[in-house]
This record gives structure tokens, C-alpha cells and sequence, in this order.
């Protein structure tokens, strides 16, 4: 299988030197493997994604040295891909409507036994389906919910199977319990992070996930999503974050971190990389 990899940006802003470092990482990796490297852009969150970043975002990895496979695709652009996968996971009888606002869900959280964590663990009783069917006859908005129970039911031995290999801290048991019954769509938007970024990694035939170490934690999600859809785990890299002076995280509110300026002030790329040690 050819080496595959992706960099999979949301334009909800500018880069910044940690996307830089996460771009170059993945496109290096594919160069010295002869493979392939796929630029996608995560955008949708349509109300915080605005199509003027995509062109910012081609020109600051053009200008960093990157090249990739065209056409990018834009999740924008395929949501009725992902319904379908919500559809299946619908029929799989994993997922389930969650009708509680915020405040609700909190409160379930605070009252849930010692030691539940600080996750949404599912409602004590299932809501009968007269109930939810009027509710969404109402209107009324809600969430799917990835049930942990239902999965564990469905998939059985499976469930406890799950591991991934990280190529830098080693083989993983995937274990997706401390992130409690996540929300996987919302009736208003229909997909989530999750759903869309399985979906494509499998679609595009991605052999290497290479990402930051702040997504280490919902890998197993993804795990568990792949086995319930049939699809295949790819290797996972998560590195390191970069951190300015004060050991913080870049963001994108931070302008002087981003590649726009960095390359406007007549930087070049290879200075850049130097000087944050890339
Ligand atoms: N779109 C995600 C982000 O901008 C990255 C997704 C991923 O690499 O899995 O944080």
C-alpha cells in the first residue's frame, strides 16, 4: 500500500507556526516514504469556516514549500456522505437522541456515581419511543449520541480488542470509556469532527494519520468508529505541539504566529523552520 498522509486544516482562521510544523511533518513523511500527501480542508463548521482562509491557507504551505494532490477536498461539500454514515451507525442501533440542553447535561454529570469522570455517560433509562417521537415531531432540537453501552454490545469482544499502533509511544489499547457517549451530529448540522475525519481518512486511502498530540486522546473514538463502520485503522503519529516563549500553545488569535505575517515581514520558509527548530 503506498505510504499515504494528510494535513486536514480547518479554515477558521490563519496557520500558525503549529500547523506549519504539523504540515511539514506529514508532507516530509510522505516525501521520504515516496508516498502520497493530501491536503483537506475541514470546514464544516459553516459558521466559523469562511472560504477566505482556504486561499491564505495554499498560499502560506506553497510558500512553506509543500505540494499536494489535487482537487483538495472540502467537507463542505459532502455532507450527504456523512449523513449516510450517520445513517448506518443509526442502523446499527449505536447511536441515540439526546434532547438535553447543556445545563441538563452538566447536571447528570454532577450527579453521576463518584469516579463517572467528567463525561456524559448516557441517561439512566432510555427514552421511550412515543416520547422521542413526539419530541421530533415538536421540533425540538437534539444531538446523536454515540452510545459506549450499545457499542460494547454490538461489537462484544471486539470492544475490548480495539488497539492502534502510535508510531511514537507504541502499541495502544483503544480505549474510547473516558470520553463518555460523545455527540457524533446535531440535528441542525448532521456530522461532526468525528464522523467527516473517519469517513475521509478511510476514503482517501490514508495509511498514516500524522497529527498533533492534543488529538491523541480522541483516537480512540475514531478506533472505535472505524471498527463499528468496517474500515481500516491507520498508523497514527501524534506529535508534539510547539510552544512560544511561555510555554504556550500557538492559536490563531495570536497574529504574530501566523505564517501571513511571517511571510509578509519577508521571512522565508527555511528561516522560519530554523528558528522553531523544524
Ligand atoms: N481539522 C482538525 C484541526 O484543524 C485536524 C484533524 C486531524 O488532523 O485529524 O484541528
Amino acid at each position: 500500500m503506498t505510504f499515504t498522509t494528510r494535513f486536514a486544516p480547518s479554515p477558521t482562521g490563519h496557520l500558525h507556526i503549529g500547523h506549519a510544523f504539523s504540515a511539514w511533518t506529514a508532507w516530509q513523511a510522505a516525501s521520504e516514504k515516496g508516498g502520497r500527501f493530501i491536503l483537506r480542508l475541514e470546514d464544516i463548521d459553516t459558521t466559523r469556516c469562511k472560504p477566505e482562509f482556504d486561499q491564505v491557507i495554499f498560499d502560506d504551505l506553497i510558500w512553506l514549500g509543500l505540494d499536494w494532490e489535487l482537487p483538495v477536498r472540502r467537507q463542505s461539500e459532502h455532507f450527504d456522505d456523512y449523513a449516510r454514515v450517520l445513517e448506518r451507525l443509526i442502523e446499527k442501533g449505536v447511536v441515540y437522541r439526546c434532547f438535553k440542553t447543556r445545563a441538563e447535561i452538566l447536571e447528570d454529570i454532577a450527579r453521576a456515581p463518584h469516579g463517572a469522570g467528567e463525561v456524559y455517560r448516557g441517561p439512566a433509562e432510555p427514552m421511550g419511543a412515543d416520547e422521542e417521537a413526539e419530541r421530533v415531531a415538536q421540533g425540538e432540537s437534539y444531538a446523536w449520541r454515540l452510545s459506549l453501552d450499545r457499542c460494547r454490545e454490538v461489537l462484544g469482544e471486539r470492544f475490548g480488542a480495539m488497539r492502534f499502533l502510535d508510531e511514537i509511544k507504541g502499541e495502544q489499547a483503544a480505549d474510547p470509556d473516558p470520553l463518555g457517549d460523545v455527540i457524533l451530529a446535531r440535528k441542525d448540522v448532521g456530522t461532526s469532527y468525528h464522523i467527516a475525519v473517519v469517513h475521509d481518512d478511510a476514503l482517501q486511502g490514508m495509511t498514516h494519520i500524522i497529527r498533533g498530540e492534543d488529538l491523541f486522546e480522541l483516537t480512540p473514538l475514531h478506533v472505535l468508529l472505524q471498527t463499528l463502520l468496517d474500515l481500516p485503522t491507520p498508523v497514527y503519529r501524534h506529535h508534539r505541539l510547539l510552544t512560544d516563549a511561555k510555554g504556550q500553545r500557538f492559536a490563531k488569535r495570536n497574529l504574530a504566529a501566523t505564517l501571513k505575517s511571517m511571510r509578509e515581514s519577508g521571512m522565508s520558509a527555511e528561516e522560519v523552520r530554523a528558528k522553531w527548530g523544524f
